[in-house]
């Protein structure tokens, strides 16, 4: 364990933290201009930054390669750094094409984001760092245009196609509430999730596993989408309401059409699922979860034995409900759990792991957290 004294040679400006999140549901319909509903974790990004005047970014990082990386910002250009450093680098390179005359910095990052686990560990350390940025240079952006640009810095400089649910909901999400987000125009609201005040906690199920074809799989499923889209005459698949969906199946070829079924489907779980929490009827939220999953497996064809099996596992010990969260292919799962019923579950889905010869999956509760914010 360093710190930024001993990595950098003097004390930071100050300390700033981000975020990871899961999202209760709304999977994949983020870049079809539909709605998600994300808490953000109680763990996050922490970063330990001081502005340089000499245009030097130097980058540390406890997760990293146990080097410091060094960059010009005039030098940064998509392609132009390798490694973990891209995401971090890829948002000082994101405000200055917005226009923002910012320059170097050292950095220091410590994160308890499990990495590539589908929590949205880069988005935290993009966001982490767009937020230092905004205050170091007093910028006038608010959270959802930081979340806009940490979103371009991870599409144009590290090369993902995500949409913005990430990193809107960890600029964006606070204590105790869930995000409705509708990602067309990111209007927003909270809704209260006291989960505990219900006798419920939310399970995190992290598999372990990350399945190779993901990220290729990713684009893929996103340019289908917009195919099927442009093929009904649409914006965005987000414009089908539920009543058109069956006639437009009938007009879809036969890779699509699942897609389709799957993205109206979950907009209207989303729409289903706020509607829920409003009324403070939590334990009903799990059957839409359980649905969620069901369509993410047969539908959308996103999830993996390991994230099937921690569903099934969770939801015969009685959890109320399950589903994987993330993009897929691996990942974690979330489960609606009784507290009376939280040790059993999580045992349960321990011991079918083992039969199964899988990893040990890495369990926790999570609560509604705080998004990004100043630290120190
Ligand atoms: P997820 O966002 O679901 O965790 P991603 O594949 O999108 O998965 O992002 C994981 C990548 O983000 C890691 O491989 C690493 O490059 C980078 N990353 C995230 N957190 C850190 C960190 N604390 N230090 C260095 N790199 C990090
Ligand atoms: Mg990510």
């Amino acid at each position: 364990m360093t710190d930024f004294q001993s990595v950098h040679g003097a004390a930071p400006t100050g300390v700033w933290a981000a975020p990871g999140r899961v999202n209760l549901i709304g999977e994949h319909t983020d870049y079809n201009d539909g709605f998600v509903l994300p808490i953000a974790l109680p763990h996050a990004a922490r970063a330990a930054v001081r502005l340089r005047t000499d245009g030097l970014l130097r980058l540390w990082s406890e997760q990293g390669d146990g080097q410091v990386t060094e960059l010009e910002v005039e030098g940064l250009a998509p392609g132009s750094v390798e490694g973990w450093a891209k995401y971090p680098a890829g948002v000082v390179w994101a405000l200055r094409e917005a226009g923002h005359p910012v320059g170097g910095a050292d950095l220091w990052f410590d994160s308890d984001v499990p990495g590539g686990a589908g929590l949205s560990s880069s988005a935290a350390l993009e966001c982490v760092v767009a937020t230092a940025y905004r205050d170091l240079y007093d910028l006038p952006l608010s959270n959802a245009d930081l979340a806009q640009l940490a979103q371009f810095a991870e599409n144009a400089f590290v090369g993902v196609p995500c949409g913005v649910m990430d990193q809107m909901a960890s600029m964006c999400c606070s204590e105790g509430n869930a995000l409705v987000l509708d990602t067309r125009d990111l209007t927003q609201r909270q809704v209260p999730l006291d989960l505990a005040a219900h006798g419920l906690w939310l399970l995190v199920i992290d598999t372990r596993v990350k399945h190779d074809l993901a990220d290729g799989a990713y684009a893929e499923l996103r340019a289908g989408c917009e195919k099927a889209a442009a093929l009904l005459g649409l914006p965005a698949l987000r414009d089908l309401a539920p009543e058109g969906l069956a006639g437009a199946l009938e007009r879809l070829p036969e890779e699509l059409a699942p897609l389709v079924a799957h993205v109206v489907t979950e907009d209207a779980r989303v729409e289903q699922a706020v509607a829920l929490l409003d009324a403070g009827e939590f334990a009903a939220l799990g059957p839409v979860l359980t649905a969620g999953h069901a369509s993410l497996r047969d539908d959308y064809r996103v999830s993996c034995p390991e994230t099937d099996l921690a569903v099934s596992a969770a939801v015969e010990a009685g959890a109320l409900g399950a589903r994987m969260t993330g993009g897929g292919f691996g990942g974690s799962v979330i489960a609606l759990v009784r507290e009376g019923l939280l040790t059993e579950v999580e045992a349960a889905v321990r011991a079918a792991f083992a039969a199964a010869g899988y990893a040990e999956p890495r369990t926790f509760t999570a609560v509604p957290s705080a998004g990004a914010r100043r630290l120190s």
